[in-house]
Order: C-alpha cells, then structure tokens, then sequence
C-alpha cells in the first residue's frame, strides 16, 4: 500500500481552511493525479488535484460535467465524511 502523502503536496482547503496533505484512493491504491477529482476529509468540499499534487476547489463547469459513477463516488464519500464529523462522533466534534 503507498504512502498516503506521496504525490500530494501540501494545500489548504478552500471550505474550510484543513491543512490537506494526504490523498487515499476510493476503491483502489493509484496516487492522485492533475485532473483526478479529491473530497475534502473535513468538509467534504469537492476537490481537483492540478499539476504537482495540490488541491484547488472544483469549478461549478466541472461539477456539472462529471459523469454519473463520479458523482456517485463523490456523493457517497461525502456522506460517509459528514456523518464521520457528526457531533459525538468525528474528531473536530464540538460536543467533545
Ligand atoms: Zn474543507
């Protein structure tokens, strides 16, 4: 399994500010690149990695464009993301 930091350099979300450094493949070990779509781990902004492994907000054309197994992987990380933060549960739970 590679390392979940190689191939990605380090960006900021535009959603929520996180430091976000590390990319895991949905079904699959492949590291990201330029092109391939990323979900924000902490408020499941939608992502597209560029040239030289960072991250930058998806545009509304992108979004509009993706095709339909896309947009359900992306649907479906972001509600395991949400649910994962829900108060109680996820790591920047306000609640703890
Ligand atoms: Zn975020």
């Amino acid at each position: 399994m590679p390392d979940p930091r190689d191939d990605v350099t380090p960006s900021t979300c535009p959603g929520c500010g996180a430091r976000l450094d590390a990319a895991s493949g949905v079904g699959h070990d492949e590291r990201p690149k330029p092109g391939d779509w990323s979900i924000c781990f902490r408020c499941a902004r939608p992502l597209v990695f560029i040239e030289g492994g960072a991250l930058r907000e998806a545009t509304a054309a992108e979004l509009a464009g993706v095709d339909a197994e896309t947009a359900d992987a992306l649907r479906e990380a972001q509600a395991a993301i949400r649910s994962y933060h829900l108060p109680g549960r996820g790591p920047i739970s306000r609640n703890s």
